[in-house]
C-alpha cells in the first residue's frame, strides 16, 4: 500500500513554534524520519510512531542524503503517513529537492509543510526587525557551506555584500573566509552583526559584534547550532532612534 510522504518543518527548535498542521501531521504519522536538530520535545508529539534520526551535523559523522531518499521512499511504500521533519522549513537549505525528487519517481505523493526559519526565530530573540524604514528593504538568505558536487562560486557572498541584511546560515565554521568574502565586496567592516546560537530553544544565546570582528565573536558559540546576521537593521531600535533624531 502506498502511502504519503509530508515534509515538515519543524520550526527552529521549541515545540510551541510548530505549525498546528505540523503538529496534527506529528499525532498522526505512523513514521517519522527527522533531522539531528529536532528537539525531544517536538518528537514527543508522535509518540506512536517508529523514530528514525536520520540527522546531518556540520563536522560529524552523518547520514548519506542517498540513503535518506531511499529510506523515505521505502516507508513511503509501507505506511499511510510518513513524516520528514525537517528543521526550521523545509524549502529552505533543506535538500527537500532530492527528497521531492525521490518521491516522484518512485510514484510516492508527497506533500509540503512549511515551518518557522532559523532567521525567523533569530530576528525574535534580537528584538529587531530584518527590515526597517530606511534601514533595510532588501534581505538575502544565504550560506557559504557548499556540498562537494557544488561548483565553488561566490555568488553566496555577492548576494550578501547586496542586501542591506544578510543572513548566513551554516557559515559559523568559516567566519574567517565570510568576513574576507563580504569586506572584498564593499561591507564596511564596521556593519553590525549578531550571532544567535539555539534560536528559540533552551540555550538561545545572542553574541554581538561588527563584521571585522566575526571571526572573534564564533569562538564564543557553544555547541548548538548558530545563524549569523549582518546588518544595520539588526542594531534594532538604536539605529531606528539615532536615525529618528538626525532627520
Ligand atoms: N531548514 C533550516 C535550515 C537548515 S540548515 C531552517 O529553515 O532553519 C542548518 C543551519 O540552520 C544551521 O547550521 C544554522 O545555521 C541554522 N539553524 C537551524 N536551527 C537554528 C537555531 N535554532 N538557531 C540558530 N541557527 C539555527
Amino acid at each position: 500500500m502506498t502511502g504519503t510522504v509530508y515534509l515538515v518543518g519543524a520550526g527552529p527548535g521549541a515545540a510551541d513554534l510548530l505549525t498546528l498542521r505540523a503538529a496534527r501531521l506529528l499525532a498522526e504519522a505512523d513514521v517519522v524520519l527527522h533531522d539531528a536538530l529536532v528537539s525531544d520535545e517536538v518528537l514527543a508529539l508522535a509518540p506512536q510512531a517508529k523514530l528514525y534520526n536520520v540527522g546531518k551535523r556540520a563536522n560529524r559523522p552523518s547520514v548519506d542524503q542517498r540513503f535518506i531518499c531511499r529510506l523515505l521512499v521505502r516507508m513511503g511504500l509501507r505506511h499511510a503517513i510518513v513524516v520528514r521533519l525537517k528543521g526550521g522549513d523545509p524549502h529552505l537549505f533543506g535538500r527537500a529537492t532530492e527528497e521531492l525528487e525521490a518521491c516522484r519517481a518512485a510514484g510516492v505523493p508527497v506533500v509540503t509543510v512549511p515551518g518557522i526559519s532559523a532567521a525567523f526565530a533569530a530576528a525574535s530573540a534580537l528584538r529587531a526587525s530584518l527590515t526597517s524604514r530606511g534601514v533595510s528593504r532588501s534581505v538575502t538568505f544565504v550560506t557559504p557551506s557548499r556540498g562537494a558536487a557544488c561548483p565553488p562560486d561566490m555568488h553566496w557572498a555577492e548576494a550578501a555584500a547586496a542586501a542591506e541584511t544578510a543572513i548566513i546560515y551554516m557559515g559559523a565554521l568559516q567566519a574567517e573566509a565570510v568576513r574576507d568574502a563580504l569586506i572584498a565586496r564593499g561591507v564596511p567592516p564596521s556593519r553590525p552583526v549578531a550571532l544567535v546560537e539555539s534560536a528559540s530553544g533552551k540555550g538561545e544565546r545572542i553574541i554581538r559584534g561588527d563584521l571585522a570582528n566575526l571571526p572573534n565573536l564564533v569562538t564564543q558559540l557553544g555547541d548548538g547550532p548558530a545563524i549569523m546576521i549582518v546588518g544595520e537593521a539588526i542594531a534594532g531600535a538604536r539605529a531606528i532612534l539615532k536615525e529618528a533624531s538626525a532627520a
